[in-house]
């Protein structure tokens, strides 16, 4: 017989989701001899047989791959028949060449681990550390590349014979999974009481459902760290955890034992279901039932709920043992990050949590829990972390120099782009505090060390204030590039639809530092990938004491109220304001107008905030947007007026000025309308003004794409609305992927420094 061979390479996501082994039962299948290895950049498959038998080996390669498996690339070419071996093997892994990809991201507990663990026959009953290649820990496991078990937190536990043999043989369901475990061998769960002190005598487990039964807090060690734990449908437990936290008001998210138990609590249709069962598994935004049975504390005044399912064997038992929805927030005081390590977390989370149920299975790299919203139809990933960190995100074209993107400060990501994929890092938080940036410092190098890449550039925002600007200066080997806000807001969106631009973007958030040093974010702006032009934006407020204003929201209505009514500002129309001392309300007053630490803001946010302080009197924030969440919430669906804007044109920027829309809103409130129907014709204004913002460009410009981008398109009203109004005549792209808020930002960082950096070379 006459054999031909060929090298076929295979990049993506091809590690540790049973790739090999599949590869190895297809070529059995199709008589093909050989070998499959794992390089650095992906699977090589070398492959003998007859021209036919290669022809349907390679087709089934890539009809279809492991549920988990993304092939992004397949090449092959054909080598000269050695000597064919005999047989198709898998050979080990190698190390060394270009470091890339090979580290998947963590996959939820599979259907087929799941009946083990609840199968009483089963070796694996009840076992806390179930997993097989189709499911289990990886990015946050991972030590090193290749991903293998000897670079993974796994490496101190030796697998039993029996494990072992399920991890030798290619035919198996555990073929090379690298955390495979047994009780037998593998990693313990254990209970520690609050002080320290392990519990013995019963299962961990049972002590754990004991405390959460009584209403009591439970420090549960998870995949990519503690969450901590309490009874959903305790207002008790709820405050208690609240006020151990530090946590004011922010919503928690709970944790349902399967589908049923969510749509019990939860209004879902198709693309929430599907999204809630994905391998990734975010915690889901949806609206909350009105018979939910939660605790109110939940999230307080907030008509949705984010509702998961469990993703590792832990969770699952928990909440079958349990039987209650459980509330699982990170496991951190306020905003700390989230804790991973259990000598840290016993130190950090002393005196919240009743309870640990942790483990020896180490965490490499802590992950939080993703979030994700169905937002016109498609689901929209707002916080991209656990599941899909650390999976590449394809590039509108190569790299040519590999680029570090720093983020932003508010829910910072990073990101670095290299040969032709973008991989955003996991989300970070808040860089407000020594710990958070520590540990920002801490995942850049770590991928670092994974991608084996050293950035030549650096890029960063424009705030010079920012700790994420301020650590790409302390990167002097690399060429530092700031990128303007929401100029990378847009990018990030242009990216995910490979559009080239010249765009239209839409760029509405809370703020982002603008090319004049003023604070942004009601802008349209004109892009391409390496250069912007400001074509309008919205009227700015002042706001009185700073960032004092974010938090005392009333300070905002009061500027916004004061500019709309040239100085005499009805006030004793809103009991927002009665309820504050006079003295401080005239004080505030007085520093707006003299424009006393009053800097001006652009922001969409900074209107939401207002307009909700305003008409729901609410004259606090109590954690970051939450009265612009609040007056999006408000909407009534029944109202479908909107109000008059005017655009004039300050400095020659068509500017779009509400000031007509708070006088309007301001009589209908007098007059006894409701604060929904004022908030409906608000967001019907946005949709409206930004209409013919888009317009009026589009005259002059052609139809362009448009992208929605920025934090105020988490709000699926306005970014429907928005579409509703642009969508007949122009191609409207909201984001999906990456983030539309500031987690999100970096992606665009990184592909703007480099298209600025590749013009520059070109000039030279
Ligand atoms: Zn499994
Ligand atoms: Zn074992
Ligand atoms: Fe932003």
């Amino acid at each position: 017989m006459n054999l031909a061979g060929r090298r076929i390479e295979i990049h993506g996501v091809v590690q540790g989701v049973g790739f090999r082994p599949w590869v190895y039962r297809l070529a059995r299948q199709n008589g093909i001899s050989g070998r499959v290895s794992n390089g650095s950049e992906g699977v090589t498959i070398e492959a003998y047989g007859g021209e036919e038998e290669l022809d349907s080996f390679l087709q089934g390669l890539q009809a279809n791959p492991p549920p988990a498996a993304r092939i992004r690339e397949l090449r092959w070419e054909p080598i000269v028949s050695e000597p064919a071996p005999a047989e198709f093997e898998i050979v080990e892994s190698r190390a060394g060449g270009e470091r890339r990809v090979s580290i998947p991201a963590d996959l939820a507990t599979c259907n087929d681990c799941l009946e083990e663990m609840f199968d009483p026959g089963d070796r694996r009953f009840r076992y806390a550390f179930t997993n097989c290649t189709n499911c289990g820990p990886r990015f946050t496991i991972a030590r090193d590349v290749p991903y293998d078990r000897p670079a993974t937190t796994m490496a101190p536990f030796r697998m039993c014979a029996a494990c072992q043999s399920e991890y030798d043989s290619p035919l198996d369901r555990r073929f090379h999974a690298q955390p495979n475990a047994c009780p037998e061998c593998g990693p313990r769960l254990r209970a520690l009481t609050g002080a320290g002190e392990e519990l013995f005598g019963t299962d961990p487990m049972s002590h754990a459902v004991r405390i959460l039964r009584r209403g009591g807090i439970v420090a549960v060690k998870g995949i990519g760290g503690f969450h901590l734990a309490c009874d959903a449908t305790s207002e008790k437990a709820v405050a208690r955890l609240r006020f151990r936290k530090m946590r004011e008001e922010k919503p928690f998210a709970v944790m349902v034992r399967d589908l049923e138990a969510a749509e019990a609590i939860a209004v879902l249709g198709d693309a929430e279901r599907r999204l809630l069962s994905s391998v990734e598994r975010p915690i889901v935004l949806a609206p909350r039932r009105d018979d939910s049975g939660l605790a109110e504390g939940i999230a307080p005044r907030n008509p949705l709920v984010g509702v998961f399912l469990p993703y590792s064997p832990i969770h699952h038992l928990l909440l079958r043992d349990g039987g209650i929805p459980l509330v699982m927030t990170s496991g951190n005081r306020s905003d700390e990050p989230i804790a991973y390590r259990n000598s840290d977390a016993l130190e950090r989370l002393h005196g919240i949590a009743d309870l640990f149920l942790t483990h020896d299975r180490e965490i490499e790299s802590p992950s939080d829990d993703s979030v994700a919203r169905v937002i016109a139809g498609r689901p929209v990933i707002l916080r991209r972390s656990r599941g899909w960190v650390p999976r590449g995100i394809p590039a509108p074209r190569r790299f040519e120099h590999p680029v570090l993107a720093c983020g932003g400060h508010l829910k910072n990501t990073f990101c670095i782009g290299v040969g032709d994929t973008l991989y955003l890092g996991p989300h970070i938080g808040d860089l407000e505090g020594v710990e958070t940036v520590r540990s920002f410092e801490e995942a850049i190098r770590r991928a670092e060390q994974f991608l084996q890449v050293c950035p030549e550039i650096v890029a960063h925002d424009l705030h010079p204030e920012y700790a994420s600007t301020l650590y790409a200066l302390e990167r002097p080997e690399a060429v530092r590039i700031g990128v303007q806000h929401h100029h990378a807001h847009v990018a990030s969106a242009m990216a995910e639809h490979r559009l080239e631009g010249p765009v239209l973007g839409v760029a509405y958030d809370g703020t982002g530092f603008g090319t004049d040093g003023t604070s942004w974010g009601g802008e349209l702006l004109l892009c391409e990938s390496d250069g912007f032009e400001r074509l309008a934006t919205f009227r700015p407020i002042p706001l009185a004491g700073g960032d004092a204003a974010m938090r005392e929201v009333w300070r905002i209505a009061m500027a916004l109220l004061d500019d709309a009514f040239n100085g005499h500002p009805p006030l004793d129309v809103f009991p927002v304001f009665a309820a504050l001392p006079r003295k401080r309300v005239d004080l505030v007053r007085e520093i707006t107008r003299r424009r006393i630490q009053s800097p001006l803001a652009r922001g969409i946010g900074r209107y939401f905030d207002a307009l909700g302080s305003l008409f729901l009197s609410r004259p606090v924030s109590r954690y970051e947007g939450q009265v612009a969440l609040e007056w999006n919430m408000a909407v009534d669906p029944g109202e479908s007026g909107a109000y008059q804007f005017a655009i004039s044109a300050e400095e020659g920027l068509p500017t779009v000025d509400l000031r007509p829309l708070v006088r309007d809103a301001t009589a209908d409130f007098r007059a006894g309308d409701s604060p929904g129907r004022i908030a409906a014709r608000f967001h019907r204004t946005l949709a409206h003004a930004t209409n013919s913002l888009v317009r009026t460009a589009a005259e002059r410009l052609g139809p362009l794409p448009v992208v929605l981008t920025g934090g105020c398109f988490q709000n699926a009203l306005l970014a429907e609305l928005v579409v509703a109004d642009l969508g007949r005549d122009f191609s409207v792209y909201l984001h999906g992927d990456v983030p539309p808020g500031d987690g999100g930002l970096a992606l665009g960082q990184a592909l703007v420094a480099a298209a600025v950096a590749r013009r520059s070379e070109g000039d030279a």
